[in-house]
């Protein structure tokens, strides 16, 4: 009985009236304060590695307009997830030719320098970049996939580590934080962080055809950079041929609210 309470409680989140429409995660999942421990941990493992390595926001430049630029997303992000007013947000840059950009659980941003130089993002793409991280945090994709993470570490289902939740391993769980981000997500997941990333972006004032013209110069960029490498960002985030036509149709939903906030 318990277990399909709590997978109906999972799965009737819907979202705002105007602007997009997705849902939030059926699978069963830790909770989130204990992944969001999790990921702290592990992001804070990452950025300390990067500082040792002289790695770590050697750009003040690109940090501030990091910065800014979530500073005005951040806001509109609570009609999504309103457990997020308790997140401790945090962006920061790494000195690194990877192209790639994450948000774990709990607000951790990062930025690979590599993306921003490589596909010389706009102020524009840079907020349809991070809000489509964003929305993969507040969605819970990240939540889901480090439960999934932590549970095969341990060798046993999802339902069964939820239901047993005795004696957590937060360093098992760092673990999972750090597979998960190196995990390519699903088609669905990502129709979902892109359509919630745009509006995220519309309401903060970016102009939301900014997702189109970032998965035009990604996909320019893996075709020229397929004799090296392709970009981390394609891995983790595969691509479809139809994604830019499904942007491109959810854009009569974003830009009202896009001329709104300008
Ligand atoms: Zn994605």
């Amino acid at each position: 009985m318990r277990f399909f309470v709590f997978l109906f409680l999972f799965s009737t989140s819907v979202f705002s009236q105007e602007g997009v429409d997705v849902r939030k995660s059926r699978l069963p999942m830790l909770p989130a304060s204990m992944v969001e421990r999790g990921a702290a941990q592990q992001y804070f493992q990452l950025m300390r590695a990067a500082e040792h390595r002289q790695l770590l926001n050697k750009d003040p430049q690109q940090l501030e307009r990091l910065r800014r630029i979530a500073h005005e997303l951040i806001p509109h992000a609570t009609r999504f997830n309103k457990d997020i007013l308790k997140w401790q947000w945090e962006v920061n840059l790494i000195a690194s030719r990877a192209v790639n950009a994450f948000c774990m659980p709990g607000g951790k941003i990062a930025f690979f320098s590599g993306i921003l130089d490589a596909l010389q993002l706009s102020d524009d793409e840079v907020a349809a970049v991070m809000g489509h991280e964003i929305a993969h945090a507040l969605l819970e994709h990240g939540r889901a996939r480090i439960t999934a993470e932590y549970a095969k570490a341990l060798g046993v289902t999802a339902v069964a580590i939820v239901f047993n939740l005795g004696n957590v391993s937060t360093e098992v769980l760092a673990q999972a934080a750090n597979l998960a981000v190196n995990l390519p997500y699903a088609r669905r997941q990502e129709g979902d962080a892109d359509l919630v990333g745009m509006e995220l972006a519309a309401r903060a004032g970016h102009d939301p055809r900014a997702a189109v013209s970032v998965w035009q110069k990604m996909q320019k960029y893996a075709q020229t950079a397929a004799r090296g490498q392709p970009p981390q960002f394609l891995s983790t985030h595969p691509s479809h041929a139809t994604r830019i036509k499904e942007i491109e149709a959810a854009l009569p939903k974003v830009l009202p609210l896009y001329k709104k906030a300008k």
